[in-house]
């Protein structure tokens, strides 16, 4: 059994290292090339099978284009992929990622695919008994993630929103989620003309609902609200050599705390020592730790 369903997408990545981002129009001459897994529902679940949690991942990966390659690779990382539905004449999700070689600066155009078709009839199929925790992102259909919600909490499933990439439809959500997880461009987003400051956004973003707000802030850590109040804790301090995928192993690594029974505080450490050594090597599934390494890593 799962304590932890991942609702999300799965993307393959293709990525080309160029010496700079090119112009409207313009044909550069690459450096590498390199295809992997990516999609934050994948991301968010590898994270938390890397760090011992038991995780499976709802999701629509179409068979075409090497789709079946995609949930092996979820497989061999310990991901329960049962839940996935497989449809013969669909294509998975796709990001084309650009990195121009100058500034590490990225360009990136998603197209949903299987994701954008992951219909409310999966999500009432999905199995919730012994469930802890449910958690979403949003690059899946917003009224299958609302059902998923509906139905976690009627199971006695905590639910967990991380509003990434921000859509408007995050807002409708609030009032069925737990934990809100955002980074300050999407707290912002959600609550557009709040006051500036991120420990207000946490606290007038709880008013919307979720008993529990984790503002995300980068290299400077975190913002924590709940009904004890708001505080923040400080990132570790790390060489950051490739942040992307920050957000994902720090969702990742926090649910698998708190579906253990760690105490938030604690789970936040973990969390946070967890997402500092994935900012500390480069790529994202590949940059993410083992639970020994974050053990380690708090001594
Ligand atoms: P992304 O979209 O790149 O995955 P995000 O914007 O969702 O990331 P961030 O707020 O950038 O998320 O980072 C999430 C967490 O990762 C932070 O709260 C912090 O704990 C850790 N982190 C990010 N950058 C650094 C850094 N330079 N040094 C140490 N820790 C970092």
């Amino acid at each position: 059994m799962h304590d932890l369903l991942i609702l999300g997408s799965v993307n393959r990545d293709l990525i080309v290292h160029a010496p700079r981002l090119p112009e409207p129009g313009e044909t550069l001459r690459g450096k590498s090339f390199a295809s992997c897994i990516g999609g934050k529902g994948a991301n968010q679940a590898v994270a938390a099978a890397r760090l011992g949690a038991k995780v499976a991942l709802g999701a629509r990966v179409g068979l075409r284009e090497g789709g079946a390659a995609l949930v092996a690779q979820l497989a061999s990382e310990g991901v329960a992929t049962h839940l996935i539905a497989q449809p013969e004449d669909e294509t998975p999700g796709v990001a084309l990622i650009v990195v121009g070689a100058e500034d590490g600066e990225n360009q990136i155009v998603t197209v949903a695919g299987s994701n954008g078709t992951l219909p409310v009839d999966q999500v009432e199929a999905l199995p919730l008994a012994g469930v802890k925790y449910l958690v979403a992102q949003q690059e899946l259909p917003p009224a299958s993630i609302a059902r998923a919600f509906e139905r976690a909490r009627a199971a006695g499933a905590r639910t967990v929103l991380n509003a990434a990439p921000f859509r408007p439809e995050a807002v409708s959500l609030l009032p069925l989620v737990d934990l809100l997880v955002v980074n300050a461009l999407e707290a912002a987003a959600l609550l557009p003309g709040e006051p500036a400051t991120s420990e207000a956004l946490a606290l007038a973003l709880r008013q919307r609902g979720p008993s529990s707000v984790l503002l995300s802030l980068g290299a400077e850590g975190l913002v924590w609200a709940d009904a004890a109040g708001c505080r923040r804790h400080a990132a570790r301090k790390v060489r950051a050599v490739d942040t992307v995928g920050a957000g994902d192993t720090l969702v990742g690594a926090l649910v698998t705390a708190l579906a253990e029974g760690q105490a938030i505080e604690a789970a936040l450490r973990f969390a946070q020592a967890a997402a500092a050594i994935a900012v500390s090597r480069p790529g994202v599934q590949d940059a993410m730790p083992t639970r020994a390494e974050v053990i380690q890593f708090l001594e």
